[in-house]
């Protein structure tokens, strides 16, 4: 299997880029944040648990994402590999994906991080406010959200790299180009296996 983790501010595209390359590669994608979100719409135990935190772009604690991850996984039968998107988000939720893939004699192959100026993820976040409505696109989210990622989801950039599985990718430029980008390093990446 190939694991991939896509990982990047609040938006850098790593939503776009990895529905992309799950057609591409075949993968099957996971997003906490689309799950979260259809939770929330379907009006469930977790959604109703879930939706006062993520409105306030505060991070969903650790312990509701692994069985989460793991139903979500489960559900995915005869695939080639994953795309995380917005997963993992803290270095404990880092580890239980290690252990997780670790049951299935697997691992995560490769971290790609979309990288992308502030002012650029705060003009395109209201952008996708008024076009998708999301609650948390307000700009005090927004702004809570870039600290977050900040202070409890850049610590990662270091666990990968420790791991010689990290590597960065302009995320500015248009949809095609990035996506570019991106699939060269997922093929060296392949070809090196
Ligand atoms: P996203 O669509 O990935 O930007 O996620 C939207 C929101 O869902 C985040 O701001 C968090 O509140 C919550 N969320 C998504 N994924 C995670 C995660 N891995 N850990 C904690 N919270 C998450």
């Amino acid at each position: 299997m190939f694991n991939l983790v896509i990982f990047g501010p609040p938006g850098a595209g790593k939503g776009t880029q990895s529905i992309q390359i799950a057609g591409k590669y075949r993968l099957a994608h996971i997003s906490t944040g689309d799950i979260f979100r259809s939770e929330i719409r379907n009006q469930t135990p977790l959604g109703l648990k879930v939706s006062g935190i993520i409105e306030r772009g505060e991070l969903v604690p650790d312990e509701l994402l692994i069985d989460l991850l793991r139903s979500a996984m489960r559900k995915c039968t005869d695939v080639r590999g994953f795309v995380f998107d917005g997963f993992p988000r803290t270095l404990r939720q880092a580890a239980d994906l290690d252990h997780l893939l670790e049951e299935d004699g697997e691992k995560v192959n490769l971290t790609l991080a979309l990288e992308v100026e502030d002012q650029e993820l705060i003009t395109r976040l209201l952008i996708r406010a008024q076009r998708e409505g999301r609650k948390d696109d307000t700009q005090e989210v927004i702004a809570n959200r870039l600290n977050v990622y900040q202070n409890q989801t850049s610590p990662l950039i270091e666990y990968y790299k420790k791991q010689g599985k990290f590597k960065a990718v302009r995320g500015q430029g248009t949809i095609d180009e990035i996506f570019d980008r991106l699939c060269t390093e997922i093929e060296t990446s392949l070809s090196s296996r």
